[in-house]
């Protein structure tokens, strides 16, 4: 608890604001937060099962012929697993056993992508997170060479 005056008034606050009116508890509220967000997503990365590059799709088509049932809207099903690798589209066709069997290591796989992505922006906002907090540090150090 720091009581500090505010436009006149005493006020109680738990926060421990600076010099500069920064709250470094705030952040270092933030880094425990982050770190185990971190954690968690470290985890998930070490895992074992194996991961399948690519998305699995149901493509429902009509051939053209006439007198087919797709014709009468019973649509012809091909199952696929697209990855488009550095840009080139790569289909490749499934069965339905195949199909069940990829569904969850594509799925873990396209889930590892997206926590990749996170696990960049974690590392900026934990970067300037520390930043911030040495700042702070730093602005209290400075009244030991006063
Ligand atoms: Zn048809």
């Amino acid at each position: 608890m720091s009581v500090r005056k505010e436009s006149g008034r005493k006020v109680t606050s738990s926060a421990e604001i600076d010099g500069a009116g920064y709250d470094p508890s705030a952040d270092r509220q933030r880094l425990d937060r982050l770190e185990a967000e971190f954690r968690d997503i470290l985890a998930s990365f070490s895992g074992r099962r194996p991961l399948v590059r690519g998305r699995l799709k149901r493509l429902r088509r009509r051939c053209g012929k006439s007198g087919c049932r797709c014709q009468r809207g019973e649509l012809h099903e091909t199952l696929v697993l697209i990855d488009r690798r550095s840009g080139v589209r790569r289909v490749r066709k499934v069965v339905p056993g195949e199909f069940l069997r990829l569904e969850e290591p594509a799925r873990s796989w396209q889930r590892l992508r997206r926590l990749r992505a996170r696990l960049s922006q974690l590392h900026r906002e934990v970067l300037e997170c520390c930043d911030r907090l040495t700042e702070s540090r730093l602005r209290e150090g400075s009244r030991l060479l006063r």
